[in-house]
């Protein structure tokens, strides 16, 4: 049985969880404490406010032990908000430098709300290298803009009036996934991330 904990702090924990608890193999945990991540092999970091979730890491000394985690090797994943946390340089599309709190875990730049407002949401098919293709829906989500060092787009997304950006990033352990695989209810990046625990 390999243990997914999902951070649930704020923002859609519940879908993940929900999700994660029907495939086979996996047990799902919440995570609200550093303690709690002693019990887990892997980690998603929901969708929500990244600004919200990134303070009540911080709050909770969450911040460092997650890092500690991914530093170790353990797979994470954070979708959406998720991987805004996970980058290592933000701007909003509107306001530019959000001073917010980050993990940097990922030698990836993501432009928050790139895609506009709540009714620029959208869906699309999306065909991710070595992964498969799915569908992706994208809320006030962010774009992968850059990535460099041992990071790789894996996934592109072609927006009118924006063009070609990132859409799913790797980077060994480590998936920035800008849509919500927890809505469409696609369980092939949850089993990627699995495969990554090391057994
Ligand atoms: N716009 C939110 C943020 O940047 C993310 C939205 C979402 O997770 N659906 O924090």
């Amino acid at each position: 049985m390999v243990v997914v904990g999902v951070l649930s702090l704020q923002g859609d924990f519940l879908e993940h969880l929900q999700l994660l608890s029907e495939i086979d193999g996996v047990k799902a945990l919440p995570v609200r404490s550093a303690k709690d991540l002693a019990r887990i092999d892997a980690l998603v970091i929901p969708g929500g406010e990244s600004t919200t979730i990134g303070f009540l890491m911080r709050l909770r000394g969450l911040d460092s032990a997650i890092i500690d985690l991914a530093r170790e090797g353990r797979p994470i994943m954070g979708t959406c908000a998720g991987a805004v946390l996970l980058a290592k340089r933000v701007a909003d599309r509107v306001v530019g430098d959000t001073g917010q709190p980050l993990l940097e875990l990922m030698d990836i730049a993501v432009k928050r709300n790139a895609f506009g407002r709540q009714r620029e949401s959208f869906e699309v098919e999306l065909s991710l290298e070595g992964i498969g293709s799915m569908k992706a829906i994208f809320i006030r989500a962010p774009a992968i803009v850059e990535a460099w060092g041992d990071a790789k787009i894996v996934a592109y997304v072609d927006y009118p009036g924006i063009g070609r950006v990132g859409a799913v990033a790797i980077q060994k352990n480590a998936l920035a996934v800008t849509f919500h695989p927890e809505i469409s209810r696609d369980t092939k990046l949850y089993e990627y991330l699995v495969s990554l625990v090391k057994k």
